[in-house]
């Protein structure tokens, strides 16, 4: 992929970069029967909203459209021939990635993007741009998209990728026809994280904490330290003493992506916690952590179901509060310090 003006040249959602193929979008049959129905019917949209949660596929099966509509073969996509080398290799020209810079795609992109789009493509049959976080458009880079939605320059397709579709403009979507990519089934995501977990348990936990999203899994795995560690602490109970709750604290939140994680841990353990003093037979059903029963079982003999909660709500109260740039280590400090107060 060629990415225009300020974009990085990188891996999009999470998806190898080499993977192409329908076949490869697992757990995505309604979105692969949608794209290949307008395939075969030689009706592929000019504006395409494909939304779902990063890691979900949308980047391959953009990749993936991009290959058969410019495969020379009649097995398309082949893989083999120079189109298909060139996509394969982030090397074609007509395949134009754009990708918010600093959190924002601003107008100017947009407006250089558009410019490029009036020239014929370089060699391709059907060019492709794919908008990667396109909600991160304000809106006068929006306005700008969409006189270029409304009237689509020849041979040109537009992918807008979203995990939120709700922030974009009401006038964007409406000129898009929106394929959804949904959550990542547990056992699927699961075994795709498991040969960068250290076990099994590890994986099917982040699997379970991530709720379908491969990117949160993956950061799930990277800090699978922290889990037997947090649950080993509760097991003493919800009290800690001053200095170790300030220590505790101080590791959980070296920085926001970090505490982010923390607070995912922290949650799904006070949820194991809460069942296990209050239904413990369905812990090995329902529970998040099951290579930390032993430590939620002895923990969910000293807290009750009504700390439980509150440490819940107190968690909520910081990850909401962190989107408006409050300190994850104070708020921290606060909760370990001083459970019981009201979130
Ligand atoms: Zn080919």
């Amino acid at each position: 992929m060629t990415f225009f003006a300020h974009g990085r040249m990188g891996t999009l959602d999470s998806d190898p970069q080499t993977a192409y193929g329908f076949h490869h979008l697992e757990g995505q049959a309604p979105a692969v029967r949608s794209l290949e129905g307008m395939l075969i019917s030689g009706r592929l949209p000019q504006g395409l909203l494909f939304s779902g949660l990063p890691g979900t596929g949308k980047s391959l099966a953009a990749r993936t459209l991009m290959m058969v509509e410019n495969c020379t073969d009649s097995e398309a996509p082949c893989g083999q021939c120079r189109s298909c080398r060139k996509i394969i290799m982030d090397q074609h020209p007509d395949f134009i990635g754009i990708q918010p810079v600093n959190g924002i795609i601003r107008i100017e992109l947009i407006r250089k993007l558009i410019e490029q789009l009036i020239r014929k493509p370089h060699e391709a049959r059907k060019r492709f741009v794919l908008l990667t976080d396109a909600q991160a458009m304000n809106r006068e880079a929006a306005n700008a998209l969409l006189k270029a939605l409304e009237e689509p320059p020849d041979a040109t397709y537009f992918i807008l990728m979203t995990s939120d579709p709700q922030r974009l403009l009401e006038t964007i979507r409406s000129r898009c026809q929106e394929i959804r990519f949904l959550p990542m089934p547990v056992e699927i995501l699961a075994e795709k994280l498991r040969p960068m977990a250290p076990d099994d348990a590890a994986a099917l936990s982040a699997a379970k904490l991530a709720c379908g999203n491969f990117l949160l899994g993956q950061a799930l795995i990277r800090e699978n330290h922290k889990r037997k560690i947090i649950a080993r602490t509760f097991s003493r109970g919800i009290y800690l003493e001053p200095s170790k709750a300030l220590a505790l604290s101080e590791w959980l939140t070296p920085d926001k992506p970090s505490a982010e994680i923390s607070l995912i841990i922290m949650e799904g353990l006070f949820r194991d916690i809460c069942l296990a003093a209050t239904n413990p037979d369905v812990l090995c059903i329902h529970g998040f952590f099951d290579d930390c029963r032993q430590e939620i079982t002895e923990a969910g003999e000293k807290i009750l179901p009504e700390q439980a909660m509150n440490m819940i709500q107190h968690i909520r109260d910081i990850r909401h509060r962190m989107d408006q740039n409050i300190l994850p280590r104070l708020a921290m400090d606060a909760m370990l310090m001083n459970p019981d107060n009201a979130a």
